[in-house]
């Protein structure tokens, strides 16, 4: 942007928004504060939202309603899902009635029907091919009548399952994964997550699958696709670097990294992801973002200056925007490390800024800072 030019908001270089969902319209049961009314004036001023998620157990017909029970702008339509990317794999390859083995929740087996192909419960594949002339009863199906398995996350999955799989895999199936996502966060901690389960398999195979859900591109396509804009004009949201912030440059768009999730400043350190735009939350797409300069002494963001030096960083100039602080204080973090200087030493100076977003933070989770208009309910909607 030229000198003197005046910030932008971030939204206004787009036309389509690809956003995901825990940890940035809701976390658990509960909306993020002021998330829902974000999304409703972004597609109240002409932006196109769909919401790309890797969970694939729950049919987005279902996400879609917990999003509009939150107040969120929600259809079904709007819900793009890891099941579904992995559907479309699958019946770009396969004719349509080919039956593939839906291993997961009810948005896997959902998402082969509508695909067109014909979904099998791990209980319903017989445990050999019936002998020439056998017949086998219509609600079930021979191994060998079984052509690809789709896995997906899915709470009810069973020990048994996992060998029906194991033997078609084994047989050579084509196999995709709608995500590989190592772990899922619950209320306790961490969970075993689609990727572990993925992983399982492939010990007792000996085989990988072909994974579609983030960051692998084929997600974003589909929702490219839902949304009808050119990826140039898109932009991925999302909270978590490795899956969304790297996701989106690899399937080429823009990204904006909002920090009301699992991910904090420090964490950019452990990662080579390199977001758009860095947001305390979704209201921040809507209003004018400076973006960090390098100076002679440092980096400026807005009023703020920051600088690496003696280990830590040295902020010139608080009292402004916290997240221009933070801005500049990744931008120093990161040509510090472009000059060698070891991350273990760089995460130590960077937990300031990580201080600086909990300490923002209210009881809710919230960052006030940047959230002050979002305070109202959110009502007749
Ligand atoms: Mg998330």
């Amino acid at each position: 942007m030229p000198p003197g030019t005046p910030p932008q908001p971030p939204i206004a270089g787009y036309d389509g928004v690809v956003c995901d969902l825990d940890g940035v319209v809701y976390r658990g049961d509960e909306a993020v504060p002021g998330a829902p009314r974000s999304l409703q004036q972004l597609v109240d001023g002409g932006v196109r939202l769909v919401y790309a998620t890797n969970n694939a157990s729950r049919v987005p017909a279902e996400v879609a309603r917990q999003l509009a029970a939150l107040g969120a702008p929600a259809t079904e339509s709007d819900v793009v899902s890891s099941a579904q990317a992995g559907a479309a794999r699958l019946a770009a390859d396969l004719p349509a009635g080919t039956r593939v083995l839906a291993l997961g929740g009810p948005g896997v087996a959902e998402a082969l029907s509508r695909a067109g192909l014909v979904p099998v419960r791990p209980a319903d594949v017989m445990a050999e091919d019936p002998p020439a002339g056998g017949v086998a009863y219509p609600e079930v199906a021979a191994p060998g009548d079984v052509s690809a398995v789709l896995q997906g996350f899915g709470r009810n999955v069973t020990v048994a399952d996992f060998e029906t799989a194991a033997r078609l895999l084994t047989r050579g199936v084509q196999w995709v994964a709608t995500n590989d996502d190592a772990t899922l966060p619950l209320p306790w901690g961490q969970s075993p997550g689609n990727g572990a389960y993925v992983d399982l398999l492939a010990a007792a195979t000996g085989r990988r699958p072909d994974v579609v859900g983030k960051p692998h591109p084929p997600l974003y396509r589909l929702a490219l696709d839902r949304l009808g804009t050119a990826a140039v004009r898109t932009i991925a949201v999302g909270d978590r670097l490795a899956t969304d912030i790297a996701g989106a440059r690899a399937a080429g768009l823009d990204s904006a990294w909002v920090l009301t999730g699992v991910d904090g400043p420090s964490d950019l350190l452990d990662t080579d992801a390199t977001p758009t735009f860095v947001v305390a939350s979704l209201s921040e797409l809507q209003r004018p973002y400076a973006v960090p300069q390098r100076e002679a002494l440092g980096w400026r963001c807005g009023v703020a200056t920051v600088s690496y030096s003696d280990e830590q960083l040295v902020i010139g100039h608080e009292g402004g925007d916290r997240m221009e602080v933070v801005r500049a204080g990744l931008a120093a973090l990161v040509e510090a490390r472009e000059r060698g200087t070891a991350t273990d030493q760089l995460r130590h100076a960077a937990r300031v800024l990580d201080r600086i977003i909990e300490d923002g933070r209210d009881d809710s989770g919230r960052t006030p800072a940047a959230d002050v208009p979002d305070e109202e309910p959110a009502s007749n909607r």
